[in-house]
């Protein structure tokens, strides 16, 4: 709790102040408020589409029930928003837990390069492990070298082992090894990297339903997540990203990295309002243990306190 409020400090400095300032010397919420409103939204990257939304709804209840005080603005801000956000159905995750039937629980990332893919990677191998699950890695992003060594550090701190193959070798094929030994192994959980290249939308697409087809020759239902890794610090650049990701393979979860060093974090309303993809985890820094389940709940009252 501590730490998503740590994390989200420079979001919140930057939102609530331009909120305080767009109500400065009013009592009743007004045009001129709702105006000020919407500009701070808009330059907390909440987005046009999600700001207009929010303002909308406001905007309807402050008309219904004529005058409507500044501060109860912030009550009925707070409530639209927790409107917008959307937690997973399964909250086997919040736990690091393993959904019924679904071992072994196999996850896969995408991502551009530079989100933060391999230390979110990390991030989660390492809370599975502290929850006692058995994790594998797989690093079948074989089209950077960095890639393979950065995952290879990672498994190395947090010791778990990893699958990998020459660089240039067949992503698909480090999946299938993957798979497999985590089933020799009786592991719990299989994590695997992917290449984050975007340049071509429909080599996407093939790249990783090629993939996924051939985990499924392994364990048929699997990949069971596939976790897409935004940068929050790119703000509208990371919802350019959801786009395309979504538009390229089944997106289920998402996690939002570096929202520490930003105050763009009203990305996190704009991507669950236009994608309706749970948010599962949010990045707060470098180290190990800066991941943060994320929890709507949680995530409203840290910004409004
Ligand atoms: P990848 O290319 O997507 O695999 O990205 P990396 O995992 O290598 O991360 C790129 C850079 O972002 C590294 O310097 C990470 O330490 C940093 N990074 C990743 N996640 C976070 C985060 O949540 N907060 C901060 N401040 N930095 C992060």
């Amino acid at each position: 709790k501590e730490s998503l409020d740590q994390g989200l400090e420079k979001t919140k400095e930057g939102f609530f102040a331009k909120i305080t300032k767009a109500i400065a010397g009013k009592s009743t919420v007004d045009e001129e408020v709702l105006d000020n409103l919407e500009e701070a939204l808009v330059s907390a990257d909440v987005g046009i589409e999600t700001t207009v939304r929010i303002i909308e709804r406001i905007e309807a209840r402050v008309k219904q029930d004529k005058y409507v005080n500044t501060s109860e603005l912030n009550r009925l801000l707070q409530e639209e928003i927790e409107a917008i956000l959307v937690d997973a159905a399964e909250q086997s995750y919040k736990d690091f837990g393993i959904p019924e039937g679904k071992k072994p629980y196999v996850i896969l990332v995408v991502g551009v390069n530079g989100v933060g893919k391999t230390t979110t990677i990390g991030k989660l191998a390492h809370n599975y492990k502290k929850a006692g699950k058995d994790v594998i890695l797989g690093a079948a992003d074989t089209f950077r070298a960095a890639a393979v060594d950065q995952l290879t550090i990672w498994s190395e701190r947090v010791g778990v082992p990893i699958v990998k193959q020459a660089m240039g070798s067949d992503p698909s094929a480090v999946a299938f090894d993957t798979v497999q030994s985590a089933v020799a192994r009786n592991a719990d959980v299989v994590i695997i990297d992917t290449a984050g290249r975007l340049h071509n939308k429909a080599h996407l697409m093939e790249e990783l339903s090629k993939i996924k087809r051939v985990i499924q020759k392994v364990i048929p239902h699997a990949p069971h997540e596939v976790m897409l890794v935004l940068d929050g610090s790119t703000g509208q650049n990371a919802l350019e990203q959801a786009r395309q990701f979504t538009a390229a393979t089944d997106v289920s979860a998402i996690s939002i990295t570096k929202l520490d060093g930003t105050a763009k974090g009203g990305v996190v309303l704009a991507i669950a309002n236009q994608f309706q993809i749970p948010v599962k985890y949010i990045g707060v820094g470098e180290k190990i243990d800066d991941l943060i389940i994320f929890d709507k709940h949680e995530f409203v009252d840290s910004l409004f306190k």
